[in-house]
């Protein structure tokens, strides 16, 4: 599989894929830039609230493996095996994610997780990383690109340019600007803060294998723990309003809100005031574009050609599906660039279109449904189900989640699976009835 190529490939954003893609290149024997805009983030701190630990599942995990990364990053999650439902009053409920309540999603740190690839990917012969380089233009036809750096403006070509830099790309901006794609961006009118709790006397303050969740209707908290036992929580809600962010200006509102609809939160997170004033409220939308790649030179991967919201905690997930995917169609098409491209983008680009609409749908869900006691009972009966017909019938969650499942197949088979359980439901519905009827009709002439 891999050889030795002249033809350097220039990747636009070390994060998440551009650091993976950067290791997989190299694999494969190309000299690869990574052009990142940020100074080094081993050497650096976190943006205040922006630490963000992400759910990592069985995508995630099957594209770390193939580099032989999962252990080393495993060594730094923790494993949730469920959710924990925090209602206003009484006692949290947990819900297992699957049916034997063994499997787990990995709560890690975005910032660990991404210092694991670069390390991994900069240690590779022929990677080279140019820290402090912003991409500011892109000639798409000659592949020369124009870096602000510190010293000032850098300029540099490469054959193959890839962009995998985040939902905001300036590659993608450079190509729309081009005339070479159209984009379209659907921000929601939520937005997210961070908060954390902080250990106590040592310890978790909350069950550290769950993924915690205050579903509020309208508004939503989440809390995923941390190796140094805090917990990172994200809270959910609109950014304008009579209730949102900004509808909440003092320590005193800022209190009397969390102590009527986060009671038991309270008590666990001290600075809460303090993180809630000072902390940035980020922006969520879903980004798609109709081209991902042009000429066969130019790419986009990750975020930075499909952007989703975070409810299904797949982001991430999908960008490293995309990297494995880029890798499958490089070997198909014998390192012809010009053919792996549009491959690619036709056979991922359905894929991030489902699990963007999986994604907005499981927001309702997680601030919403998994309250209720239908949701729960629905809950029991899929995992009853999946119990009783191993591998013939798999939720939804489990097939996202644990699984590489295409997401357009996913979408496909739960909605087969709605229909025959409907139509078993609605077939054993109409014999109960029918039974009910000819033993009324029958005490009625007896
Ligand atoms: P990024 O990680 O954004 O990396 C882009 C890189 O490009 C950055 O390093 C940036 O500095 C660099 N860059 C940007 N512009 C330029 C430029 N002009 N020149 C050079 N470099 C540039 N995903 C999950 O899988 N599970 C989760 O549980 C999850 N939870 C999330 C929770 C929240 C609150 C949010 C906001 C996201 C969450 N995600 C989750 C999504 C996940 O963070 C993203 O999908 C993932 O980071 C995308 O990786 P990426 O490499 O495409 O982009």
């Amino acid at each position: 599989m891999s050889a030795d190529h002249d033809d350097e490939v220039a990747v636009v954003g070390a994060g998440l894929s551009g650091c993976l893609l950067a290791a997989f290149l190299a694999r494969r024997g190309y000299p690869v830039t990574l052009y990142e805009r940020r100074p080094d983030p081993r050497t650096g701190r976190v943006d205040r609230g922006r630490s963000i630990n992400l759910a990592l599942s069985e995508r995630g995990l099957d594209a770390l493996r193939r580099i032989g990364l999962d252990a080393r990053v495993m060594a730094e999650a923790l494993p949730m095996r469920g959710r924990m439902i925090h209602p206003v009053d009484g006692e949290p409920q947990f819900q297992a994610y699957s049916a034997a309540g063994d499997r787990a999603i990995n709560s890690i740190s975005r910032g660990a997780l991404n210092n694991a690839l670069l390390t991994e990917a900069a240690a590779l012969p022929g990677v080279q990383v140019a820290f402090d380089h912003r991409l500011v233009d892109l000639d798409p036809g000659t592949g020369e690109m124009i870096f602000e750096t510190p010293q000032g403006k850098v300029t540099a070509t490469a054959p193959v340019v890839l962009g995998a830099d985040g939902a905001g790309s300036a590659v993608r901006g450079q190509l729309l600007g081009h005339g070479l794609l159209r984009e379209s961006l659907d921000f929601l009118d939520y937005g997210y803060k961070e908060l954390t709790i902080p250990p106590m006397g040592g310890s978790f303050a909350l069950d550290p294998e769950a993924l915690h969740i205050w579903p509020r209707g309208t508004s939503m908290m989440i809390a995923l723990p941390n190796p140094d036992r805090s917990f990172t929580c994200t809270l959910f809600w609109p950014t304008h309003g009579t209730a949102s962010f900004a509808s909440l200006g003092s320590p005193a509102a800022i209190e009397r809100h969390f102590a009527q609809h986060y009671p038991d939160l309270l008590p666990l997170a001290p600075n809460l005031v303090d993180e809630y004033l000072h902390n940035p409220v980020g922006v969520l939308g879903t980004v798609r574009c109709d081209s991902w790649q042009v000429n066969g030179t130019v790419g986009l991967l990750g975020d930075a050609a499909h952007a989703i919201v975070p409810f299904y905690g797949q982001g991430a997930n999908c960008a490293f599906e995309d990297v494995v995917e880029l890798d499958r169609c490089l070997d198909e098409c014998a390192d012809d660039w010009s053919a792996a491209l549009p491959r690619y983008q036709h056979r991922r680009q359905g894929n991030a279109e489902a699990i963007a609409q999986m994604a907005l749908a499981n927001f309702v869900e997680m601030r919403d449904r998994v309250a209720s006691p239908l949701f729960q009972l629905s809950r029991r009966v899929e995992h009853t189900l999946e119990r009783a017909l191993p591998g013939r019938y798999v939720s939804r969650y489990e097939l996202v989640s644990f699984s590489t499942t295409p997401y357009a197949e996913v979408r496909r088979r739960v909605r087969y699976q709605h229909q025959v359980l409907g139509a078993v439901v609605g077939g054993a519905a109409a014999l109960l009835a029918g039974a009910v009827g000819a033993a009324l009709r029958r005490r009625r002439r007896g």
